[in-house]
């Protein structure tokens, strides 16, 4: 029965790097019907902190990565934070010890790698180390394929401070906990060499290993960093954007259904998801593409959820104007307005500044617009028509609306458009938005005459 687990450090925020690791770690877990695990790496006292840990927690609930045993929520194999397993690093360190695996040197405990020994000169290093004659590690990579490696030299595994060293906690517990397959980045494939050597001295099986391809940045060459822009998980969630849409862009980072599909439901991704699926070439973080799935994902949503979302979002941003604005206006009228807005959006953090003049008289009126617009005939004209046509107008309806609209059109032998782009203009201050009709409906007569004739003074 397949277990894996998630093994982050919480030395950092969470970013998009480790939430594609701990997704593929998921998915391959349902796709199997296995165990995911959450298992803290926080031996190393002095980078480690407690935010940073609940940052992590909170980032896989938020993605809606529930682990099945872990720190919160228990299991047979805890604990589950590695600050928590110092006297099982102690026994293993005894063990290889007897067995005659691990020595001490300077105050630290190394490895003993077994073959023929001697002493070189390190030009490097400028010292005499020691390499010894070991077979290579195979390592039969489930993404990578066959990888061969040397280990020559022996390595730490307990600092001279006490403290164990990654290598050693992480294949200790790897075995403690029963895991049958490692799915990590591909940075550490240069670690796993050192790890299959672990095994061996412990008398275990090593897990399959699966190293997934490094997330490029966006522009230019290089290993998308924690410094990048958009790397951080919680900034997605802080711009509302939705976590299904996240975990599908996220699902695509190094993998694909084997056709070119890019939407699709996490069951389908679950049911379809295999490690042999994984490609080898990095894969490149394109923040546009996530952006639009975003939309795709935020234009489906039923509208009270989208309603929901957006109160969500506005209340995240309590210190904002316009959010300020928004929230204190009618439940009704706050309805209104997102539904209109929903289908035009990129993402809730445009949802401010896209329907400010829903909640706000002193919105402001885009100048370049404003040129366009009244440069053309007079349209201030149009906006006395409108204003008189409006008293008459039923606002009950948008189909009443465009009506009327048109109806003074044909009277002028104008059209439509020529009569909406003043308006717009006047009570909205862009050329842009959701349509005229549903503005004014919403707004209402009051407000929509008011806007028109302090525009037309
Ligand atoms: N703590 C390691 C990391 O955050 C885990 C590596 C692994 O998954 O084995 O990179």
């Amino acid at each position: 029965k397949v277990r894996v687990r998630f093994a982050p450090s919480p030395t950092g925020f969470f970013h998009i790097g480790s939430a594609r690791t701990a997704l593929f770690n998921w998915l391959y877990a349902r796709h199997t019907g296995g165990t995911f695990i959450l298992r803290i790496e926080d031996t190393d006292k002095e980078r480690n902190s407690e935010p940073f840990l609940n940052v992590i927690y909170d980032s896989l609930n938020w993605l809606g990565l529930r682990w099945d045993e872990g720190p919160q929520v228990g299991g047979d194999f805890g604990p589950y934070r590695q600050s928590e397993r110092t006297a099982i690093y102690q026994q293993s360190v005894e063990r290889l010890f007897a067995a005659g695996r691990a020595y001490e040197k300077d105050g630290a405990v190394w490895f003993k790698l077994l073959g023929e020994r001697r002493e070189v000169f390190d030009d490097h290093r400028k010292k005499t180390v020691t390499k010894v004659a070991t077979p290579p590690v195979v390592i039969e990579d489930r993404i990578r394929g066959r990888v061969e490696r040397v280990e020559d030299e022996d390595f730490v595994i307990v600092r001279s401070d006490g403290n164990p060293v990654f290598h050693l906690v992480n294949v200790v517990d790897d075995i403690a906990m029963n895991i049958t397959h490692v799915i990590r980045g591909e940075d550490h494939l240069s670690n796993t060499s050192k790890h299959v050597h672990l095994f061996e001295a412990f008398g275990a099986a090593p897990p399959v290993f699966a190293h997934i391809p490094l997330i490029l940045k966006q522009n230019g060459p290089g290993k998308m960093s924690k410094r990048d822009q958009g790397a951080l998980v919680e900034e997605y969630q802080r711009r509302g954007y939705l976590p299904e849409a996240l975990v599908n862009f996220l699902s695509l980072l190094g993998w694909n259904p084997g056709d070119d599909r890019e939407k699709m439901p996490l069951e389908e991704i679950v049911r379809l998801f295999d490690l042999k699926d994984v490609n080898q070439s990095n894969a490149r973080f394109d923040d546009k593409k996530l952006a639009h799935m975003n939309m795709v994902y935020l234009l489906e949503q039923p509208a009270e959820r989208f309603v929901a979302l957006a109160r969500t979002y506005f209340e995240r941003l309590s210190d904002n104007a316009s959010a300020k604005a928004a929230l204190s206006a009618a439940p009704d009228y706050f309805r209104e307005v997102m539904m209109v807005s929903q289908p035009k959006v990129k993402g809730l953090e445009e949802l401010p500044a896209y329907t400010v003049y829903f909640f706000q008289d002193d919105f402001p009126i885009d100048p370049k617009v404003r040129e366009k617009v009244l440069g053309k005939g007079d349209p201030r004209a149009r906006l006395s028509e409108l204003f008189a046509a409006a008293a008459e107008m039923d606002f009950g309806s948008d189909a009443a609306i465009e009506e009327a609209i048109k109806q003074l059109a044909t009277q002028r032998g104008l059209g439509f458009g020529d009569y909406q782009a003043v308006a717009r203009l006047a009570v909205t201050g862009t050329n842009a938005g959701p349509s005229i009709t549903g503005i004014f409906r919403i707004l209402g007569r009051q407000r929509v005459h008011d806007r028109l004739t302090r525009f037309a003074q």
